[in-house]
């Protein structure tokens, strides 16, 4: 049995040649092969935590203010 290191031996692409293959929903930038992603809701997103925040935008405040409670 051959193990296929054709993927290995090619290394990532040089991303200043290469055509993007999508573009983040979070972002706006593109996406390159062999780069990192989150699938969202079938949104394709880069896989770093300021493309996730600013796609789902979750709440940020003090624990007190997201229970209501007076502080
Ligand atoms: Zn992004």
């Amino acid at each position: 049995m051959t193990v296929n290191l054709d993927r290995f031996a090619q290394g990532l692409p040089d991303s200043q040649d290469v055509a993007p293959l999508e573009q983040c929903q979070a972002c706006g930038r593109e996406i390159y092969p062999g780069e990192d992603v989150y699938i969202l809701d079938g949104y394709i997103i880069h896989a770093t935590v300021d493309c996730l925040i600013s796609f789902v935008k979750p709440g940020y405040m003090k624990i007190e203010e997201a229970l209501g409670v007076q502080v």
